[in-house]
């Protein structure tokens, strides 16, 4: 057993638990309950704690403590590996070959179990030489990116039917100087009086590419007062390198920018590798065709071989050393990985695909399959809701690959929602009985099935099927927005019809294309007519740069627009990166807050207004750590942490700001109560108690108005957008998107979302909710299910209608599970 003794990280009140060691083991609980305190916050951190002790303190010293947890004592605890949710990293190299260092075997199989070509010597390329990452094999032309920068015809001559006289030339420069370059070839024998297009592709490919740079007298003919001068021939493409590369002008830099095209690397290709690595296949393909192969596509490719039973050795006159022993041992390993990738709903990626652009569930799982071959044991997992992002369909795999984990000999702790998984535990810790101050207990920890008896807890009726169902009236749709031709991803011209002013559910399977369609097509297709622009810029995680290079949206038509005419996506995206921004200032209640404080007799005698009681601009804030109440330690080599500041000792306010109080708090107090609290303390001020109604809404009371954005959870960031949108309050026309809402919430959040979300359609909005809860698309009003399969076997509409439509369709993988939630 892990025995943990008084915990009281956030707010554990002083918790006692036993947890058993190599078994499974959900802890459960409402969002805020205190499940990450306790399982990450506690028993992870310790564990993190206790390894960077048994370091040599010279190594401590360079690695970072992480954060000492509030806990009396634990005993019995293994060395912990936690896996939580996280985007991938921001660098665009990051794959999902190298984040499970497939890719590392996909080099080796080349470099020692490929096909060379005649005049190489097979295994004469070393592994680094097929890795675009390191200077023996990235490609020279584009150092390893894929991506060159280059021009064509098309973009120096945009339009061919002009002639040279005319401009047909556009990239070269105007003026006195374009003039000088045409008279050159009047010079040289060029006709520069026939459209563009006429002119033999000899002569074009010259004027535009040639590096020579003939110099010739020229004697203007139709001027009699200039004289003969010298001049330098420049072919369009070495004037605009040349201007890229040597022009002091940013303008001139900017103008002929416009006449380059970014596409692949001619040289690569857009593989990143030099020609040699190319040049080696395996089972005729190159590497760079194997890495953009789907992970399902590779396995069949490399089955024959990991299935050779008797395998040749290696003959040195042989230019294939595809059948091999190292080959067979090379494919053999890679084969097992790729099929529990595959088992886990992931077969439609590629090695290649940038890990940027997949969602965190993907992520996630991606490292919990690369976990299994790690080859540790005796290590316990933490894992923050496996399940996320997962079809009903896929669970089965999931609960098999962490079987799989703890049959290793390893712990393995969740902290799960999703109750099939829970049921499926060994074990389970539930934790409660609210959020916030009215949680942080261990309400049950024991056998699933002994949960049963615990009253208070808020997870025993979903657990044993007693909760009651909500099952509003469905609604009809009188208008809808239809959307035809639609080409993206794996949607290959698509039509959909999405019903307006009533809530709709779309689900199918991973990769089946739900993301594709909402939160890309129809928040760019609709974002730009409705909006004027698309969705707000993603700017904060990295996922942005992979994002544009996406090709933009393609959809042929759109019809029924004017019904609509505002558009909001209403994500998991922290609502702010930094300690700066918190729940009142991005609810906008901060700023009656502020008003109130300048308004009390004490401010106007001192003259403070608004700006004052703001810790983001000089004059009322703590100038030491200008208003964040924390400073930044900086630790050589290493991310910084955060502490409290000396002087304002978290406050964030100098002292005479704090002098002012309105009924008896400071506005430092203010920042520090909770939701709940705050909704007394102000309910006559009506502005500030529309916005904390709102919140107490969605299920927020337990927030404190001063909490960070970077201390809230996905879960709690989306429900204070959602807030913030429902505080608006105006009958609307907007449509809301949202991307796996109930990622992150207990069952009985789910509730309270869906009764938000089917109060903003009571107010005459459209929702659309990408979703594999079950009960939730059960209640919806609508449903599109779309698959049947990840990748290019889906990317289709399997079937749409209403829940009871749908769970009777038979070519659904959604059907059974949603006909079984409809009981
Ligand atoms: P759960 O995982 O059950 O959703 P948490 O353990 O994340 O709950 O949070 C429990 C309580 O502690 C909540 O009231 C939350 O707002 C608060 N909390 C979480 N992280 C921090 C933090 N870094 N600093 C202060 N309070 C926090
Ligand atoms: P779902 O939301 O149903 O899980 P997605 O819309 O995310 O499915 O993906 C549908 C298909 O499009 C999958 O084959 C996926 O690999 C592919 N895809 C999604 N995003 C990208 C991207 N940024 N670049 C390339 N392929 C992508
Ligand atoms: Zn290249
Ligand atoms: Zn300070």
């Amino acid at each position: 057993m892990v025995r943990v003794r008084g915990a009281q990280e956030n707010n554990l009140r002083s918790v006692d638990v036993d947890v058993p060691r190599d078994s499974i083991v959900a802890f459960t609980g409402i969002s805020g309950s205190g499940k990450s305190s306790l399982a990450f916050g506690t028993i992870y951190a310790e564990a993190q704690k206790r390894y960077f002790e048994s370091v040599a303190p010279y190594a401590r010293r360079l690695i970072s403590q992480g954060h000492n947890p509030k806990v009396e004592a634990i005993t019995g605890l293994p060395p912990a590996v936690a896996l939580q949710q996280r985007r991938g990293t921001a660098s665009s190299r990051s794959t999902v070959g190298t984040l499970t260092t497939l890719s590392n075997s996909m080099r080796m199989l080349f470099s020692r179990g490929g096909t060379y070509p005649a005049n190489a010597q097979p295994g004469s390329l070393d592994s680094d030489a097929f890795s675009p990452n390191t200077a023996a094999g990235a490609c020279r032309e584009c150092s390893g990116l894929g991506i060159a920068h280059t021009v064509t015809e098309e973009s120096l001559v945009p339009d061919p039917s002009l002639t040279i006289r005319e401009g047909a030339i556009a990239a070269w420069p105007g003026a006195w100087q374009g003039k000088n370059l045409r008279d050159i070839l009047i010079h040289l024998g060029y006709d520069v009086d026939v459209p563009w297009r006429k002119l033999p592709k000899k002569d074009r490919d010259w004027i535009l590419f040639t590096e020579e740079q003939p110099v010739v007298t020229i004697s203007p003919q139709r001027d009699r007062v200039a004289k003969p001068y010298k001049g330098r021939f420049w072919s369009a493409r070495s004037y605009v390198l040349h201007t890229l590369a040597d022009s002091g002008s940013a303008k001139m830099r900017e103008r002929v920018l416009e006449y380059m095209v970014s596409g692949p690397c001619p040289v690569c290709g857009g593989a990143g590798l030099r020609p040699e690595a190319l040049a080696v296949t395996f089972a005729g393909r190159n590497i760079a065709e194997l890495n953009g192969a789907t992970l399902g596509e590779l396995a069949e490719i490399i089955r024959p071989t990991a299935e050779l039973k008797a395998a040749g050795t290696a003959s040195r006159s042989a230019a294939s050393n595809e059948d091999t022993e190292v080959a067979v041992t090379i494919t053999r390993d890679l084969l097992s990985r790729l099929e529990i990738l595959i088992s886990l709903g992931l077969g439609y990626l590629s090695l290649s695909r940038a890990t940027p652009t997949l969602s965190p569930g993907e992520m996630q799982r991606l490292r919990i399959a690369t976990q299994l071959r790690s080859g540790l044991f005796g290590v316990v997992y933490v894992l923050d809701e496996p399940s996320a992002g997962l079809h009903p369909a896929d669970a089965e795999p999931l609960l098999a690959v962490l079987q799989e984990l703890k049959d290793a000999g390893n712990s393995v702790f969740v902290v799960e929602h999703n109750m099939d998984v829970v049921r499926s535990a060994e074990w389970i810790v539930d934790v409660g009985p609210q959020a916030g101050d009215g949680g942080g207990t261990v309400l049950y920890s024991g056998p699933v099935a002994g949960l049963a008896g615990v009253t208070e807890s808020a997870t025993r009726p979903f657990l044993f099927g007693e909760a009651e169902e909500i099952s509003p009236a469905r609604r009809r749709a009188e208008r809808w927005l239809s959307l035809k031709g639609i080409s993206r991803h794996n949607l290959r011209e698509l039509d959909a019809d999405i019903p307006l002013g009533v809530l709709t559910a779309v689900t199918g399977v991973s990769g089946s294309g739900k993301s594709t369609l909402v939160s890309q097509v129809l928040a760019e297709a609709v974002g730009t007519q409705v909006n004027g622009a698309p969705p707000e810029a993603e700017d904060d995680d990295g996922a942005a740069d992979a994002r544009s290079a996406d090709p933009g949206v393609q959809v042929r038509r759109i019809q029924g627009l004017e019904h609509l005419d505002r558009l909001v996506k209403v994500d998991q995206r922290p609502i702010g990166r930094t300690p700066r921004s918190n729940l009142a200032t991005y609810t906008g209640l901060f700023d009656h807050v502020r008003k109130l404080f300048a308004g009390t007799d004490e401010a106007r005698a001192r003259g403070y207004n608004a700006g004052r009681f703001s810790f983001n601009v000089a004059g009322g804030r703590c100038e030491t750590c200008q208003g964040e109440g924390f400073l930044a330690v900086e630790l050589l080599f290493l991310p910084g942490t955060y502490g409290p500041c000396p002087d304002c000792h978290g406050a964030r306010y100098n002292e005479e700001t704090l002098e002012i109080t309105y009924r008896g708090k400071s506005i430092a107090d203010v920042l520090g109560m909770r939701v709940e609290t705050a909704a007394e303390f102000l309910s006559d001020v009506p502005a500030a108690a529309r916005s904390l109604s709102t919140l107490l809404d969605v299920g927020l009371g337990y927030l404190r108005l001063g909490q960070p954005a970077t201390e809230l959870s996905g879960g709690e960031a989306q429900r204070i957008k959602l807030a913030t949108e429902l505080q608006r309050a105006r009958r609307g026309h907007t449509l809301y998107l949202l991307d796996e809402p109930t990622t992150g919430l207990h069952p009985q959040d789910v509730q309270l979302l869906l009764a938000q979300l089917n109060r903003l359609v009571e107010a005459g909005n459209t929702v659309v909710v990408v979703e594999h809860s079950m009960n939730v698309v059960a209640s919806a009003d609508w449903v599109i299910d779309m698959g049947p399969a990840g990748g290019d076997d889906g990317g289709r509409i399997v079937c749409s209608g209403t829940a009871d439509d749908v769970a009777a369709c038979e070519t659904s993988r959604t059907a059974p599970y949603l006909s079984e939630a409809l009981k």
